[in-house]
Parts: structure tokens; C-alpha cells; sequence
């Protein structure tokens, strides 16, 4: 009788323990949308007002759509390490670009992190870190550094590259659909996208060719800069006058033979190249003689009309996901996380790239969908920065951030309005000189100006109020009624310079204030 009883007690105990587990809510699945120089001056959300985007405006829609998100060094390989590390880059090791020094794949990783917390992880599609992602993700297939618009390679789990056919952002997601369908299912997942549109040199989908040839569209108010008082801007190379080439980027009479473009091209994608960059687009150029300031224009033209042509495969290859969240009874348990590595310039001071600490290449487009915790059609103004998606992600997973994560985690603020959140954001670049001469800089942003130090090849400060100058064309560091403001601003970046240990730019500090 004893025994029954003990026995009953513990089945009891145990349908309990079973309850409370099922009451436990199921983490979500976490799902990042990774594109590359992505503006988002060219996305609906952001107040483009040609609807070249309606498949991320749907995530904006149904979610939030973030307006101060900034990267913390505007560059493509840096800021992947900073989503998977939540740390700057004089942290996470990942400075600049660059072939010959690979991230550091066995540090800790928020992938890895997933892992341990029964997150199934995958990382598809453009990854730029040199090495490969190893025990990092659960799965992963990424094209090797760059990666091809058309028929591009791959390389697999067992590190074979294997030739994909097709156009890369339809590849992607073909990928994406296959591992959806195979992942273990009773495991929550987090999944990056890394999708390699829109980076430089804009080979559109053959279906999209044209997409945009009837829209004339309208210039920057800083187009024609003239960088007075801008040292570092006028050093750049990187203007649509000079910098962008007529052949390779414009593909004004491209080399149809190319190494590692075109020569990837099946004969009917060939011929539907040639038929409209021949056929049309250099016909236009070759019957003009455009004057210079004409040229510039035309040139200005195409660049967003390519541009903006492979953003449409990425924003249609979105709603395909969308779609497959939706069909899938997926979408009520995950989180959709649209986002660019950083900002990029479409015309404005001249330019395209990216890299300066100025307001489009800083700020990187950021919406994101959460049921339940969003409310549809939000929008938020507190100053993010890309290393706090890493413990926004992990927070969402309901893992606690370690301490040596540098950002924070951004749900309270979504909870709670009235949350203490960061004031100033620090950035700091690095890449230089090549390949377009932005003059290495770190600096502060906080609500109102913009305070940057340039350091190399020389050495000055530039101040911006972006109240009154949001454009950035007035440096005011020389104006004595700014003299306060300075000296308060220097003094809350030598604080974050501290807080975040960028011994570099302290030692670049403390030299100056020694002279
Ligand atoms: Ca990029």
C-alpha cells in the first residue's frame, strides 16, 4: 500500500514537472535577413517613395522599423564579425577587409552560444570572413569571399566548392527552403540569410534588367559637394564622377569574356546582357556626347537603376521567405530580423560605398518582426548599435548576454519606453588607404552632433549639429561658440573609448593632448 502510494506521489510530481514545460513558451525561432550595402535611402520603410520594397515594408508593417541603427566600423567583413561577436572590431579582431587575416571563427560566437541552449543554427549565403564557419553553425554554405551574382560557387560543410545555377539571391533561397524543410523541427532555430545583393557591381536578375529605365530619379541635395572645410571627404576615392567606372560598374561596352564575371554566364543570361547593356544602355551612351556635368548625371542615373534592379530580386526573394514562414505556420513563433552590414551612399556627397562615420553609411537599415512583443507598424528612435544584436538575440533566446559582450540588449527598450538607453554611440574605422582613401576615424554621435577625430595620413577633428545641419556640410570644429560643446563631447568619448578599451584611439587621444 506504502509503495502504491510513493508511486502515485512520484507520477504525480512528474505530470507537474511535464505541465510546467509545456506552459514554458517555446523559444522562437530566429530568422536574420543579411543583405550587403543595402541604403536605406532605397527602402519604402525609410521613406523611399517609388515602392521599390515591398516585401521589407511588409516586415516594417508588421513590426518595427528602427530609425538610429548604427554599425561600428562601416565595412563588410567587419560588421558580420560584430552580428556574430556583439564586440567592436579592436575586439573581435576584425578591423578591415582583408584576405590575408580571416576572422578568428574559434571565439565565442552567438551562434555558438544557440547551440548550447538547443538552437538548431544555420548560416546560408554570403559570409566574407575568409575562414570558413566550421563547428559555428549546426549547417552552413557560403560562396567563397565575394561570391558571384550568376552561377556562383559555393562551399559545403566538407569544404568542397560546388558551382550553383542560377541567379545568387534565387540560389539563397532555394538553399534556405531545403534546409527549412530537412532542420530538426522539434529544435528552435536561428538561421542568417547572408545575401550578397546589393554590393558592388550590381549584376541584376535578367528578369529585372530595366526594372527601373522609366523612372528619373531625383538627386541628393549634397550631390555636388565641394568637401570645403572637409579634409577627409575631399581625399576619398570614392565619387560616381571619378571613381565609378564606366565599363566595369556601368557596363558601358562590358567585357563579355570576363574572368569571374561573365564568362559564369550561361548563353541565354549572355544574351540577355548584351541585349540590354548593348542594345540599349551603351547605344544611349555611344549616340550622346554627354559634357561632363552630363555624363555625371547619366552616370548617376544608371548606377541606381542597377542598383536598385538587384534590391528587387532581394526584396522579392524576401517575400518568397515570408511566404514560406507564413505557409509553414512558422510566422507566430519567429523572429524576422531584416538588416544591411551597414549604410551606403546613393549619390549623396558625390558618392557610392560606404565607410565614413556620416549619417548614410553610419546608420544601416534594421526592422524587425516579433509577435507578440512588437505591436505592428511601431517605429523606434533609440540609438542602436549592430553590437547589440548579438544580446538582443541572445535575450530573445532567454539566454543571458556574458559580460564580455560589449553591446546590450535592446528588448526592455521595446517593453518600456521609459528605458535608460545609451545617449552617444562611438564608431571607429579603420580600412585604409585602399581601396578608397577614407582616412582612418573614431568618434561620437549622440542625439544632437557628431564629433569625429580623422587620424592619418593627417590628423583633425570635424563637428557636426545635426539639428540644424543633418546633411553634414558645416564642419563647426574651428567656431569658438561650439568651444563648450566640444570639450563635453571629447569628454564623453574619451569615457566610451574607456568603457569599450579601444587602446588605440586612448593613445591617439593622450599624444594630443601631451602637444
Ligand atoms: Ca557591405
Amino acid at each position: 500500500m506504502k509503495r502504491e502510494l510513493v508511486t502515485i506521489i512520484i507520477l504525480l510530481c512528474f505530470d507537474i514537472l511535464q505541465a510546467q514545460q509545456l506552459n514554458k513558451p517555446k523559444p522562437p525561432n530566429i530568422l536574420i535577413i543579411f543583405s550587403d550595402d543595402h541604403a536605406y535611402q532605397a527602402i519604402g520603410a525609410y521613406g523611399n517613395p517609388f515602392n521599390l520594397t515591398p516585401n521589407i515594408d511588409r516586415i516594417a508593417k508588421q513590426g518595427a522599423v528602427f530609425k538610429n541603427v548604427f554599425v561600428a566600423n562601416s565595412l563588410c567583413a567587419p560588421s558580420r564579425a560584430t552580428l556574430l561577436t556583439g564586440k567592436y572590431s579592436h575586439i573581435n579582431g576584425l578591423k578591415i577587409n582583408d584576405i590575408t587575416n580571416p576572422f578568428n571563427i574559434h571565439q565565442q560566437l552567438v551562434s555558438r552560444i544557440l547551440q548550447t541552449h538547443n538552437y538548431q543554427t544555420a548560416w546560408i549565403g554570403k559570409w566574407h570572413l575568409q575562414t570558413l564557419p566550421g563547428d559555428a553553425f549546426n549547417y552552413w554554405m557560403v560562396p567563397p569571399d565575394q561570391g558571384n551574382y550568376y552561377n556562383p560557387d559555393f562551399i559545403n560543410m566538407q569544404n568542397d566548392t560546388v558551382r550553383m545555377n542560377g541567379y545568387i539571391t534565387e540560389v539563397i533561397s532555394d538553399l534556405v527552403f531545403s534546409w527549412l524543410d530537412k532542420r530538426e523541427k522539434d529544435k528552435p532555430f536561428f538561421l542568417v540569410i547572408g545575401e550578397k545583393a546589393t554590393h558592388r557591381e550590381w549584376l541584376p536578375d535578367i528578369r529585372d534588367l530595366g526594372a527601373y529605365d522609366t523612372i528619373n530619379f531625383p538627386l541628393p541635395k549634397t550631390f555636388h559637394d565641394d568637401y570645403k572645410g572637409r579634409q577627409a571627404a575631399a581625399n576619398q576615392d570614392m565619387t560616381i564622377a571619378k571613381t565609378m567606372r564606366l565599363k566595369e560598374d556601368l557596363k558601358v561596352h562590358a567585357d563579355y569574356e570576363r574572368d569571374g564575371t561573365y564568362n559564369r554566364f550561361t548563353p541565354e543570361q549572355k544574351k540577355a546582357f548584351i541585349d540590354y547593356y548593348e542594345g540599349k544602355v551603351s547605344k544611349d551612351f555611344d549616340e550622346h556626347q554627354y559634357t561632363v556635368g552630363a555624363l555625371l548625371q547619366w552616370k548617376y542615373q544608371r548606377y541606381l537603376k542597377d542598383y536598385l534592379a538587384v534590391a528587387k530580386s532581394l526584396d522579392r526573394n524576401i517575400g518568397k521567405v515570408l511566404d514560406y514562414l507564413d505557409r509553414n505556420n512558422l510566422t507566430e513563433n519567429t523572429v524576422v530580423i531584416y538588416a544591411s552590414d551597414q549604410g551606403f551612399y546613393m549619390g549623396e556627397h558625390g558618392w557610392f560605398d560606404k565607410r565614413f562615420m556620416y549619417e548614410e553609411s553610419l546608420r544601416t537599415p534594421f526592422i524587425m518582426r516579433y509577435p507578440g512583443v512588437i505591436n505592428p507598424g511601431s517605429s523606434i528612435d533609440n540609438m542602436v548599435v549592430n553590437i547589440d544584436f548579438a544580446p538582443t538575440i541572445l535575450d530573445i533566446a532567454g539566454i543571458k548576454p556574458s559580460e564580455d559582450i560589449q553591446g546590450q540588449s535592446f528588448l526592455p527598450v521595446l517593453k518600456n519606453k521609459e528605458y535608460k538607453w545609451r545617449n552617444a554611440v562611438y564608431y571607429h574605422y579603420y580600412e585604409y588607404p585602399e581601396p578608397h582613401h577614407v582616412s582612418p576615424h573614431f568618434g561620437i554621435r549622440t542625439n544632437r552632433y557628431k564629433l569625429i577625430r580623422f587620424y592619418g595620413p593627417a590628423d583633425f577633428w570635424e563637428l557636426y549639429d545635426l539639428k540644424n545641419d543633418p546633411v553634414e556640410m558645416q564642419n563647426l570644429y574651428s567656431k569658438k561658440e561650439y568651444r563648450s560643446v566640444i570639450a563635453q563631447l571629447k569628454k564623453q568619448l574619451n569615457s566610451l573609448i574607456k568603457k569599450y578599451t579601444d587602446t588605440g584611439a586612448q593613445k591617439i587621444l593622450k599624444a594630443e593632448t601631451i602637444r
